[in-house]
């Protein structure tokens, strides 16, 4: 049997390869692109059963982010980059900010539109290590340990 750390490396490695594939997917679209023009779009979203959406999707986060970049963020998953890629003065810097951060998709979103989010970070008397982050208007709402149930304090914008 697989010890846990083992399936949570297995977990990690596939979240990695789901990303690296989305961008090899925007690689290879953006090249068809540049070789047969944007009249591929369509057909590549029915080879892969997708969306043309989705094709316009890939090959602009792929463009967005060269392979250094993808390498250096390698441990975010690849909504943090499709989240980031909207921004196009300065799209790196949310990568950090999410990797320095350890903000989701959804916080990132709430962060680019100058949202602060609302969180609570700390340990309960049980041991728990609890640490919550919410939408800015849920500031104010009382933090319950997930383990024990006692009242820890209200979340907070800072
Ligand atoms: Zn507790």
């Amino acid at each position: 049997m697989a010890t846990l750390d083992e399936l949570l490396q297995a977990w990690v490695d596939v979240a990695g390869i789901r990303t690296r594939s989305q961008f090899a997917a925007g690689d290879v679209a953006a090249e068809a692109v540049r070789e047969h023009g944007r009249g591929v779009i369509p057909v590549l979203a029915e080879h892969a059963r997708r969306s043309a959406r989705w094709v316009q999707m890939v090959i602009a986060v792929a463009q967005t982010f060269p392979p250094d970049v993808r390498e250096r963020y390698a441990e975010l998953p690849w909504t943090v980059f499709r989240q980031a890629a909207r921004d196009r003065e300065n799209p790196e810097r949310w990568l950090r900010l999410a990797q320095d951060e350890g903000l989701s998709e959804r916080d990132l979103a709430a962060r680019m539109r100058g949202r602060r989010p609302a969180r609570w970070q700390g340990e309960c008397d049980c041991g728990a290590r609890v640490h919550v982050v919410a939408q800015e208007d849920a500031a104010g709402e009382t933090v319950r340990c997930p383990r024990c149930g006692q009242d820890l304090g209200v979340l907070e914008t800072r």
